[in-house]
């Protein structure tokens, strides 16, 4: 246990994670009742995912979820890596927790959206264009180019990820609390989306305790 904690405790250091004041898990506490999905580019969020110790974690570049396109044939949905792990972490296991996670200088949201600014991360993605702009209208619009860009490429996540819990096969919609948490890099803040403002948030100190103590209450629960 003490090894593990000395791990953590270097990854936040040398991923200068401390900056973002997030809360700590003690050695003791069980592992948080979550699915998390994030990029595998950043040390940042490497070193958030092991600090919050989840159950189920799904770590690639860019953190991306397969395109939505599935859904409309349901028998190729366990052979997805990506949809196969969320099938898996919200019916086998259970999780009613999902944390998407992005960070400022993700190199993948860049190279994908790199040659056409204008449209979507990824065309084609099985998402109703109406929702997608819905989604985009207000989202970093003050953001240099760069940031801009990696908080629509979670966007796209979220809204693929919503897409999913609202398919009539899975009935999760209402059940399943989905987070987007983005880490700005450079100014060493994290913000969560939110839906009523549809934009990214810069989160306070009260807010960040008031979201960690709702991901780990639900530890408590069967
Ligand atoms: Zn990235």
């Amino acid at each position: 246990m003490k090894k593990i904690s000395e791990g953590r405790e270097r990854l936040r250091l040398e991923a200068g994670l401390d900056d973002f004041k997030l809360p700590r898990i003690q050695d003791n506490q069980p592992p948080t009742k979550a699915l998390v999905i994030a990029c595998s580019e950043s040390a940042v969020l490497s070193a958030f995912v092991a600090s919050l110790d989840p159950l189920c974690i799904l770590q690639n570049l860019g953190g991306i979820l397969p395109n939505s396109q599935f859904l409309d044939d349901l028998r190729n949905k366990d052979d997805d890596a990506g949809w196969g792990t969320v099938a898996y972490a919200l019916g086998k296991m259970g999780l009613r927790q999902v944390v998407l996670c992005g960070h400022s200088e993700c190199g993948i949201a860049t190279a994908t959206q790199v040659n056409n600014p204008e449209s979507s991360p990824v065309p084609g993605s099985g998402i109703r264009k109406d929702e997608r702009l819905a989604e985009q209208s207000i989202v970093a619009e003050k953001l240099q180019a760069a940031k801009r860009t990696s908080q629509l490429w979670l966007v796209e996540q979220l809204l693929r990820l919503n897409a999913y819990l609202a398919h009539p096969a899975f009935h999760l919609e209402t059940d399943v609390r989905v987070y987007a948490l983005w880490f700005d890099e450079d100014q060493r803040q994290l913000s969560a989306y939110s839906r009523d403002q549809r934009q990214f948030v810069v989160m306070d100190q009260p807010d960040i305790e008031q979201l960690f103590g709702v991901l780990r209450a639900d530890r408590e629960k069967a």
